[in-house]
């Protein structure tokens, strides 16, 4: 199933915020959404630096939300800041959360076949798109070392 709801909510997962590579200073910046209640995919966003200042903002009607293409933000299109080589992929992450739910997910492939029931809908939809490689048993270890370096950059 993938209807348009469903990519609603896997979208809602995830999307709040991106740490990507600040254009100005190649440090962490952090595009966030400007309103709190709905989050919604259109609403209007703003890029922040902490390390040099650089922000803008941003209010369009399109976005570019490409899940095999390189891994940048939806909104600006900068490169996202988490993100490493791992079995000759990319692997990469919109924000913390999303790098602790990859975790959770590529561990739990160990115990179970079968994703975990108290995860949401959403959480299975998003399972569901990962690449193949991220779902190979034989990659795991690969890949938990992988987040485990993307961890300590921030
Ligand atoms: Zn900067």
């Amino acid at each position: 199933m993938d209807s348009f709801r469903d990519r609603l909510e896997t979208i809602d997962a995830f999307q709040d915020e991106f740490w990507v590579r600040c254009p100005r200073c190649q440090a962490r910046a952090i595009v966030r959404c400007l309103t709190d209640e709905p989050v919604s995919l259109f609403a209007p966003r703003r890029i922040a630096c902490g390390q040099c200042g650089f922000s803008n903002n941003w209010n369009s009607t399109a976005i570019a939300r490409d899940w095999h293409g390189a891994p940048t933000d939806w909104y600006f299109r900068y490169p996202l800041w988490l993100q490493t080589p791992c079995c000759g992929e990319i692997l990469w992450a919109y924000n913390p959360r999303h790098l602790d739910w990859l975790a959770d997910f590529v561990e739990a492939k160990l115990r179970s076949p079968h994703p975990d029931p108290q995860r949401g809908w959403s959480n299975r939809s998003l399972a569901a798109r990962l690449p193949k490689w991220m779902q190979s048993r034989k990659n795991r270890a690969a890949i938990l070392q992988a987040i485990a370096q993307l961890r300590q950059s921030y």
